[in-house]
């Protein structure tokens, strides 16, 4: 037990026993931890009585914020019957009514008709099973459609959760390299990263770095080749894997518009199946239900998780069409059946969350709020051009990736050894805002009833924080 701080007993339990998720635990002993004990809105409040603006939404979870009474009571209404019974021979109801509601949001009358219909929910627990889920099902979807060694193409940088599975299809070498022995093959395609876009001669001055050089696209070309180069080995991909509009962990890199439509149509082109991972981008995050709408993109997999429960319960749903779910139709003994579940697929508490949350999540006054917060950001995050280290800044609805750089002028990276973004984190917290780096970008993703004052807090703050550490 590290006895060098006044830690409440609370905090020397966490140090003695706890082992925190994607966290060097040797930098973590050495600092007394914050421990969370409530929350409201967007403020979190810790042992201390010390008050903070969640900032990346608890991870990119929470949608309305914290302790929301119709959240609240929901949960409560539905501990009063049950808390959970199995989705493994027995049905319920408020997973079923999720799952019609699942599939109304997830096809719009804004498709085009004719498009891909989402109309079967698998539910599981998180965005790796989500993911899991997704791949299982159309490598064997694939298998029994005619493609004997279905292959898969996702994106440079893509990160799509921690399962093996899902792992296999990432291609962030930090995260990922250390397990390849354990990972299934999959390819990688170029991805669009306009800050760092190898084809952009544009000189990186302040101007012209928010102003690339008009896109001939060369992004979209490399991924069409990968397409045909693969197809000439007999053996077209069985799916393409996405994030749309934006790629989270992989720094916050926004798509220009138009790229997801272009890769889309190509995948569909060389009849690969679309898998869109829109566990960040789905539910209100990037503007608008689901990311992939904004394009008319309609895949035959949406993976859905951390906003799903309004950021209450873990819980998560792979949709899928109704022509893949004939492909698991059959006989008892023929063995179709997706040999695939959890014990809490379809909890009670988390689906009754997730129902009180899209009733939220649709209401005028939500949509309201999050036009007003996207503006208020808008606004603001210009100010921190100011910064000499602010490289670039990438907005996409509610989600925010802050670039900082060495040099804006060359664009130079921090070395890893600096630990930039962490202590422009850490000094954040002290002032009274959380939010956790990717590497140096900085991650805003509010929640959305944030308000414009605490928003406009959050920004200054991120300002005060680099003047801090760049001086
Ligand atoms: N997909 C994406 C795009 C993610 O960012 C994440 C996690 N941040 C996951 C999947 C995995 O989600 P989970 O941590 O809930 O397993």
């Amino acid at each position: 037990m590290n006895r060098k701080f006044k830690t409440s007993p609370l905090a020397q339990l966490d140090h003695k026993f706890v082992w925190h998720p994607f966290t060097q635990m040797a930098d973590w002993l050495k600092r007394e931890p914050i421990v969370i004990t409530s929350g409201n809105g967007a403020i979190l409040r810790d042992v201390k009585g010390r008050q903070f603006l969640d900032a990346n939404s608890s991870i990119w979870t929470n949608l309305h914020g914290h302790n929301h009474p119709k959240i609240n009571s929901a949960i409560n209404r539905q501990l009063k019957k049950i808390a959970h019974s199995s989705a493994l021979g027995f049905a319920n109801e408020p997973a079923s009514l999720l799952a019609e509601k699942l599939v109304h949001l997830a096809n719009p009358k804004s498709l085009k008709p004719g498009k891909r219909h989402l109309g079967k929910v698998f539910f599981s627990d998180d965005g790796s099973t989500a993911m899991e889920v997704a791949l299982k099902l159309a490598y064997q979807f694939a298998q029994r459609t005619g493609s004997p060694q279905p292959k898969f193409l996702s994106l440079e940088g893509a990160y799509h959760g921690d399962t093996v599975g899902a792992v296999s299809l990432g291609h962030i070498d930090l995260f990922h390299k250390a397990y390849s022995g354990l990972l299934f093959k999959s390819d990688k395609a170029a991805a669009p990263y306009c800050y760092r876009c190898p084809y952009n001669r544009a000189k990186p001055e302040r101007a012209d770095a928010r102003e690339y050089r008009k896109c001939n696209w060369e992004c979209v070309g490399k991924l069409e080749q990968k397409f045909i180069a693969q197809k000439k080995k007999s053996n077209s991909y069985a799916a393409f894997v996405f994030e749309p509009l934006m790629q989270g962990a992989a720094g916050m890199i926004a798509q220009p518009e138009g790229w997801l439509r272009r890769a889309a149509g190509i995948a569909r082109q060389h009849g690969a199946l679309l898998i869109a991972d829109e566990v960040i981008t789905g539910f209100g995050r990037t503007a608008s239900d689901f990311a992939c709408h904004q394009e008319g993109v309609q895949p035959d997999f949406l993976a859905l998780a951390k906003g799903l429960t309004g950021g209450y319960l873990p819980m998560a749903a792979t949709l899928t069409t109704q022509k893949v779910f004939n492909a698991f139709l059959g006989k008892y003994e023929e063995f179709k059946t997706f040999f695939h579940g959890h014990s809490y697929t379809g909890n009670q508490l988390g689906a009754s969350a997730a129902l009180a949350s899209l009733k939220i999540l649709q209401s005028k006054e939500s949509i309201r709020s999050r036009q007003i917060l996207e503006q208020t950001l808008r606004d603001e995050l210009p100010k921190l051009w100011k910064l000499p280290n602010v490289g670039d800044i990438r907005q996409v609805g509610l989600a925010i990736g802050i670039e900082l750089v060495r040099d804006w002028r060359t664009r130079e990276p921090f070395g890893l050894r600096e630990r930039v973004g962490i202590r422009v984190c850490e000094a954040m917290g002290k002032r009274g805002v959380l939010t956790r780096p990717i590497g140096d970008v900085i991650v805003l993703m509010p929640p959305y009833c944030t308000t414009q004052s605490q928003m406009r807090c959050i920004v200054k703050v991120v300002y005060e924080a680099c003047h801090e550490i760049f001086g």
